[in-house]
């Protein structure tokens, strides 16, 4: 619910609404919207107070229907929220593309990557150290090793690097390597993770569930913030439908309505949508089309060879080729991805 102060309250009047609804215990987000003053009850213990907050000067209107998630709702923040990863940030005019391998194998293997996609205009590193695997028997990463020398090519190439957390026991290890959390999509749900995350500094990059609607994964940004950590991205990843033609479903109407219902930055990821190479180039080509503001990717320098998503890993070649793709459509909606750095 949202109480909705007109342009001529007074500020006693304002404070009269705040005061009435913190003497009764109430949670509240205040936040200025043109020339009203909004505030929103986060719960039920405000929205009684509904018709006696309604009846005070000042008060224009009261809006019973508001979203269940007031903080990353764009009702309450009208501006994209630009994230800041380093001296990347994810929100703004540039498209902000995040490549490099599922997962963290070996220091060759990330340095031959690393430098490729760095030269290839990306300006993030990817490589999951813990890996949540669908079977116990397939690799489960390199652990804290993994995160060191993400870290290290991170550091060599002068990327920020994005990474995994599977448990919220790991998330000040991880957090000691990485520039920023990723939560992936079987914890999306995870609540306690949620909280974790929410609770430290580092940036958060929210994957979609498999089978997860649109509002839950807003709930679940709302655990992030709340807990205090606002540095939050929504990445679109696929969802599961009765379609078998590809990996997962990419939902691309999930990136205008999610930059529709909240304010924070909503990137794609075709690789884990696609699960197989040759249709990842179409996906981000679409992805940038709608919308997203980036665009996360795996690339391995020997896809046949990987210990994990090799199927659906660009090749180098390919990576650099897509990028040039996603620089046109990028200049069509009058945004940027970085330009490479040396001829591929
Ligand atoms: C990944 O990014 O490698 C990953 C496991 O992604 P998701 O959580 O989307 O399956
Ligand atoms: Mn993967």
């Amino acid at each position: 619910m949202i109480v909705v102060l007109g342009p001529g309250c007074s500020l006693r009047d304002k404070a009269a609404v705040v005061r009435l609804i913190e003497a009764r215990g109430g949670r509240l987000l205040v936040s200025v919207v043109g020339d009203e003053t909004h505030i929103g009850l986060i719960d039920a213990e405000a929205q009684a107070l509904a018709e006696t907050i309604g009846a005070m000067p000042g008060v224009i209107e009261i809006r019973a229907v508001a979203p269940p998630y007031p903080h990353v709702s764009r009702e309450h923040h009208p501006d994209t929220t630009e994230v800041r990863v380093g001296d990347v940030v994810i929100g703004g005019n540039e498209i902000v593309v995040m490549a490099g391998p599922c997962s963290v194998e070996s220091a060759a293997q990330m340095r031959a990557v690393g430098t490729a996609v760095s030269a290839a205009g990306a300006r993030m590193l990817r490589g999951g150290a813990f890996k949540p695997r669908s079977s116990p028997y397939s690799f489960q990463g390199l652990g804290e090793e993994g995160l060191a020398l993400l870290a290290q090519v991170g550091a060599e190439t002068g990327l920020p690097v994005v990474t995994e957390v599977v448990a919220p026991e790991d998330v000040g290890l991880v957090g000691r390597y990485a520039d920023m959390l990723q939560v992936g999509a079987r914890n999306m749900q995870n609540f306690r993770l949620l909280s974790a995350a929410g609770e430290q500094e580092r940036p958060v990059l929210l994957k979609r569930g498999i089978s997860s609607t649109v509002e839950e994964l807003l709930l679940a940004a709302e655990y992030v913030v709340s807990a205090g950590n606002s540095r939050v991205v929504l990445c679109e990843r696929g969802i599961r439908t009765f379609e078998t033609a590809t990996r997962n479903t990419l939902d691309i109407s999930a990136v205008p309505v999610l930059k529709q219902r909240s304010h924070l930055p909503v990137i794609v990821d075709p690789s884990h949508a696609a699960g197989e190479r040759s249709l990842v180039p179409d996906l981000a080509r679409a992805a940038v089309a709608v919308g997203a503001d980036g665009i996360l990717v795996e690339v391995h320098d020997r896809p046949e060879a990987a210990l994990s998503d090799g199927r659906q890993s660009l090749t180098i070649d390919g990576f650099s080729e897509t990028m040039d793709q996603l620089r046109g459509i990028a200049l069509a909606m009058g945004r940027r991805v970085a330009p490479a750095l040396v001829e591929p």
